[in-house]
C-alpha cells in the first residue's frame, strides 16, 4: 500500500506552487481538480449520465460539458449540485485511487482543494496544508486567474474556513513569504514522509 499525504489549502494558497515542488522530487502527485475534468471528458461514463440526468442542454456544439450553462442552472437549482456530485464523486474518487495505486514513488500526494471538505482525505494517511491569509489568497488568485476579487471572494466563502482547515491539518505550511521559503519548509516534510513511509 502507498502512503498517501493530502495536500490541500484555500484557492490561491500555493497548491499548485507545493505540488510542483514534491513532483521535482520524483513525488506521484493526484490532482483532483485535473481528475474532476478528465471523468467528464467527451465519451466518459459520467457525462453521459450527466446529459441523461439532465437533458442535452449541458452539452456544447462540440459535445463538451457547456460548464457555465451548468453553473447557472445549479444556482437557479441549488438541489441539482447534489444530483451533480452524486454522479462525479464516485467516479473521481474511484479514479484517484486507481492512480495513486499506480505509485512507484515512495509516498505520493493527492492535491485537493476539497480534500478536508470531501472523504478524499479518508484516502491519506496525513494531511498537508498549504496556509496563507485570506488577504494574500484574494491578491495572488486575482493574479493568476481573470477573476475578479469579487468572484475569489465568493470561492472562498464556500470553502471550509482557513481555522478550521488549521485544525484539521497535521502539518501546516506557511506560505505568506517567497517560494524559496516554501520550499525550504517542504524539504524536511519531504524528508518525513520518506521516513513515514517505509515504516508502514
Ligand atoms: P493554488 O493551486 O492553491 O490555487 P497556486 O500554487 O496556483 O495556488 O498559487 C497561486 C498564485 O500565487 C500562482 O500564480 C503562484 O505562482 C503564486 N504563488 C504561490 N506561492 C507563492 C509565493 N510564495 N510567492 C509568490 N507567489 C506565489
Amino acid at each position: 500500500m502507498t502512503y498517501i499525504v493530502g495536500l490541500t489549502g484555500g484557492i490561491g494558497s500555493g497548491k499548485s506552487a507545493a505540488s510542483a515542488w514534491f513532483e521535482q522530487q520524483e513525488i506521484l502527485v493526484v490532482d483532483a481538480d485535473i481528475v474532476a475534468r478528465e471523468v467528464v471528458e467527451v465519451g466518459q461514463p459520467a457525462l453521459i449520465e450527466i446529459q441523461k440526468h439532465f437533458g442535452d442542454w449541458v452539452l456544447d456544439e462540440q459535445g463538451c460539458l457547456n460548464r457555465s450553462a451548468l453553473r447557472d442552472y445549479i444556482f437557479k437549482h441549488p438541489e441539482a449540485r447534489q444530483q451533480l456530485e452524486a454522479i462525479t464523486h464516485p467516479v473521481i474518487r474511484n479514479s484517484i485511487i486507481q492512480q495513486l495505486n499506480q505509485a512507484s514513488s515512495p509516498y505520493a500526494i493527492l492535491a485537493s482543494p476539497l480534500l478536508l471538505e470531501t472523504d478524499q482525505h479518508l484516502l491519506c494517511q496525513r494531511n498537508l496544508l498549504i496556509d496563507v491569509p485570506v488577504e494574500l489568497q484574494l491578491v495572488r488568485a486575482s493574479q493568476r486567474d481573470d477573476q475578479s476579487r469579487e468572484q475569489i471572494k465568493r470561492i472562498i466563502a464556500v470553502q471550509m474556513p482557513r481555522l478550521e482547515k488549521q485544525k484539521r491539518a497535521h502539518d501546516i505550511v506557511d506560505n505568506s513569504g517567497t517560494l524559496e521559503d516554501l520550499y525550504q519548509q517542504l524539504q524536511p516534510l519531504h524528508k518525513h514522509y520518506l521516513q513515514l513511509a517505509t515504516s508502514i
